[in-house]
């Protein structure tokens, strides 16, 4: 099956309040602003319905800042285009989160990764074609594509994914239910950021 992009499927208790601080989001915004001009993270409207799509985070306190949901054509976010989640349960499909934006409708999956990886500190999702269809040739694991996402389904396969894999505290990963997903994580943005973008390089060799 074929996730659609944009649609928040879990449980969201939100509450409008202040963005994060700067300095908690300003490498995370440059990472996004790469994939941006990557075309990782956007709007077209030849994709996916028009919909935006691709979204960053970082582990902040107990939760995680999150980039908001639908600011994709957004070529840079600063502070007031991402939210805190406070807490964050895949297993109850429950998100609650706090700020001027919506949470990003996959933040689900992005809190399923640091609930299975307590050294990830930064967790970024990106679409691309190229990785996406060459990840078995590339060497990427693939999520179960009947897996739907946004439940607590999904969780239990990323945790299981990671396992299998033999990903400990950073790595790439395709979802194979949700047309062009890949997934990088580490423990700074950096890590992250540099897997994407070297995940892109190898299949553009491929
Ligand atoms: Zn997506």
């Amino acid at each position: 099956m074929t996730e659609q992009e944009g649609v928040i499927q879990f449980d969201l208790r939100f509450r409008p309040g202040a963005p994060p601080p700067r300095d908690a989001v300003a490498l995370l915004d440059g990472w996004r602003g790469v994939l941006h001009r990557l075309q990782l993270i956007g709007r077209d409207p030849a994709r996916y319905g028009g919909l935006g799509f691709g979204n960053v985070s970082c582990r902040r306190g107990s939760g995680f800042i999150i980039s908001g949901t639908q600011t994709g054509e957004r070529e840079s976010l600063a502070v007031d285009g991402y939210c805190q989640v406070t807490d964050c349960d895949p297993t109850v499909n429950r998100v609650e989160a706090s700020g001027p934006v919506r949470p990003s409708s996959e933040a689900l999956t992005h809190g399923a990764v640091y609930r299975a990886r307590p050294q990830a500190g930064c967790v970024l999702h990106g679409h691309s074609s190229e990785i996406w269809q060459r990840a078995t040739n590339l060497g990427l694991a693939v999520t179960d594509a009947a897996v739907t996402y946004g439940t607590p389904a999904m969780a239990a396969e990323v945790a299981r994914l990671l396992d299998a894999a033999g990903m400990a505290d950073s790595g790439v990963f395709a979802m194979g239910g949700h047309e062009d997903g890949v997934i990088a994580f580490g423990p700074d943005e950096d890590t992250a950021g540099g897997l994407l973008v070297a995940a892109l390089a190898c299949a553009l060799t491929a």
